[in-house]
């Protein structure tokens, strides 16, 4: 094809992550893919009998490493009581499938794979919460899709639509399966066929066009199999949220996420220039690539977002960029979070603005720390006790209170070392100390092992969860403080026995305001519902976050998670306008997955 022009070229590799990271997998996912849990099924935290904690498998760059410090964290900082045992269950149940018998026949020969396979079916009705990973390992998911059907091109997403509208079969897209708002749950009282439609067969990169950096993509493909296909041409997409190993373009594009190297590539809205839509009233076909466009309201903006409930998406054509000559990870230590907020704020005014730029509060500095692998020699551990004595005896830094701001620098050489002099001397002027390269590192690896570690959590029964929020600079203090009030107050009306883990990042930085990134969790002895308790928490949380000017989520979505908060975001007005447009394109509600309204 014309537009392709082919360079060798090397591969950024996201943090943490290794040269296995690219390596191909099976298509069958249920082969390498945790059945009720996180990740490869290779990859786990184990706890070994001298107390070390070691990530099994090799697939990152902390593989096989012990862990010493792990342990006695988790149980004096976080409350998790490693004494506790729950394990699993063998086996997730499934209801047998409900059979449409016409729309059987209708799609026979017409698909090249169709599984009624259980494992496939439940694979393909949930997502990663807390509470759907709960229900994997101790119940059973309420209703799950009746089967599987995998397209490999838009001609066929064309055909499964009409067959589907045909037969009035409920359809509900599949892209890497990573959201983290039951976006993926089918429906209890559902009584029609569901049928899920699996994007992975289709992740083709059809044209990349250097000259106009743009590229005509599947949706999918897996963030991390598109940037190894366009490392052939020495191009980027450089969408990188911490799901990239798995989650793909159609999903980002449904839930409007966002990547941890925004500031350099943008969130997905940014990125992408148009989108293919197969609705059950026709293909919203726009696969072009004009820098801008006066033509009425966008309605790549009616897609971006719409969660699985219009239509599937099956092709985009997004920006790419030149692969950085240099990608440098590095870090720098605040005395406190107040300073560290501080210097996050006055950094967004300076438009110096690296690739990723994080603050993480102490929890989750000294959640980093307890990853820390054993020094490889007694000359590294020699080192390692100076720099603490530096730190905190020279440096008087407390233990308890100094946090980290992780960054990574992407560019040119030139612009990196501009980016690097700007946001050192800027950290100086906050009492900044900057922590060296293997810390930042090892924060955004915290990140990819965040899904890992709660489910490790889990065995010990203690329940964790992340959630976000988008809100104004100066509402960012009192957000905090709130929630962290709140939840503890939740907690202690519930009879959690101990102080929860509550813990925050800033994690992105905009003109107006910040992203808040939160972990939450607490050991679940003694309470008979846990995964109720947690979901009230939870939703008290959110309605905190409201209350005080946050958003309802700044790229998680909604899914049905977060439905009720959609109209005190949005307004009646605002869900009456989705209601009827979803109206208009799906009026037999063939994506009938209820997300959003
Ligand atoms: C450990 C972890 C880290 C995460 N980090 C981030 C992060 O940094 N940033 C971020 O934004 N999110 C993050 N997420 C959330 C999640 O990865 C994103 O929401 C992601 O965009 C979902 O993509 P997916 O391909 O897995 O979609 P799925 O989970 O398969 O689907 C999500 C929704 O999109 C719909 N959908 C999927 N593909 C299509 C398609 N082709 N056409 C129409 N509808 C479709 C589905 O029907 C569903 O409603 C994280 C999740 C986890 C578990």
């Amino acid at each position: 094809m014309i537009r392709i022009q082919q360079l060798q070229s090397q591969i950024v590799e996201p943090a943490g992550l290794k040269g296995q990271y690219y390596e191909q997998r099976p298509q069958n996912k249920l082969e390498w893919f945790k059945n009720n849990g996180w990740g490869y099924k290779d990859t786990k935290f184990i706890l070994e009998q001298d107390g070390a904690v070691r990530l099994t498998g090799n697939k990152y760059r902390f593989s096989n490493q012990r862990m010493m410090k792990f342990k006695d964290w988790a149980e004096a900082k976080v409350g998790i009581d490693l004494s506790l045992n729950c394990e699993a269950q063998a086996e997730i149940p499934a209801n047998p499938p409900i059979i449409n018998e016409q729309f059987m026949n209708a799609i026979q020969g017409q698909f090249n794979e169709i599984s009624f396979d259980n494992g496939q079916r439940i694979l393909h009705s949930h997502g990663h919460t807390m509470q759907e990973i709960y229900e994997l390992r101790h119940g059973k998911l309420a209703r799950i899709v009746d089967c599987v059907v995998f397209i490999n091109s838009h001609a066929q997403a064309e055909l499964l639509v009409k067959l589907a509208v045909e037969h009035n079969v409920m359809l509900t897209v599949y892209g890497g399966g990573t959201n983290v708002t039951w976006a993926l749950q089918c429906p209890k009282e559902e009584r029609r066929m569901i049928v899920s439609v699996d994007t992975s067969r289709m992740n083709h990169v059809r044209w990349v066009d250097r000259k106009n950096m743009t590229a005509l993509v599947e949706t999918g493909v897996t963030g991390k199999d598109l940037e190894k296909e366009l490392s052939r041409y020495g191009v980027v997409c450089g969408h990188e949220p911490d799901s990239v190993e798995f989650s793909t373009l159609g999903g980002w594009i449904s839930t409007r996420a966002s990547g941890m190297k925004k500031n350099r590539y943008g969130n997905i809205e940014d990125i992408i220039l148009s989108v293919k839509v197969v609705t059950p009233t026709g293909t919203l076909s726009q696969s072009l690539d004009y820098p801008r466009v006066s033509s009425g309201p966008d309605l790549n903006q009616i897609v971006l977002g719409s969660e699985g409930t219009i239509g599937i998406i099956t092709e985009a054509v997004i920006k790419i960029k030149a692969q950085p000559e240099v990608c440098k990870y590095e870090s720098i230590l605040f005395h406190n979070f107040a300073l560290g907020t501080e210097f996050m704020y006055k950094l967004s005014r300076s438009k110096v603005w690296p690739a990723s730029v994080r603050l993480v509060d102490n929890n989750q500095f000294q959640f980093g720390m307890a990853l820390k692998t054993m020094p490889h020699s007694k000359r590294e551990e020699f080192m390692d006790k100076v720099k603490k004595y530096f730190i905190t005896q020279f440096m008087q830094y407390d233990p308890d209170q100094m946090c980290l701001v992780t960054v990574v620098f992407e560019g040119t050489k030139q612009e990196v070392e501009f980016q690097e002099k700007k946001v050192f001397e800027l950290a100086k002027s906050y009492k900044g100390f900057r922590a060296g390269a293997e810390n930042g590192e090892r924060g955004y690896f915290l990140t990819y092992m965040i899904a890992y570690l709660r489910d490790f959590a889990m065995q010990f029964q203690f329940i964790a969860e992340s959630f976000e929020t988008a809100v104004g600079w100066k509402n960012v203090p009192a957000v905090c403080e709130n929630i962290q009030r709140r939840i503890v107050e939740e907690c202690s009306k519930r009879g959690v026995e101990k102080e929860p883990f509550v813990s925050f990042r800033i994690s992105q930085v905009y003109d107006t305001g910040a992203t808040i990134y939160v972990y939450f969790g607490f050991g679940y002895k003694g309470i008979s519902d846990p995964v109720k308790c947690y979901s009230e928490i939870e939703d008290a949380a959110r309605e905190e976050i409201m209350k005080n000017g946050g958003s309802i989520s700044h790229h998680h979505g909604v899914g049905k998670l977060r439905k009720q908060f959609m109209q005190k975001q949005i307004g009646d007005t605002g869900v009456e306008i989705l209601k009827r447009i979803k109206q208009q394109i799906d009026p037999k509600n063939i994506f009938g997955n209820q997300n959003l309204i």
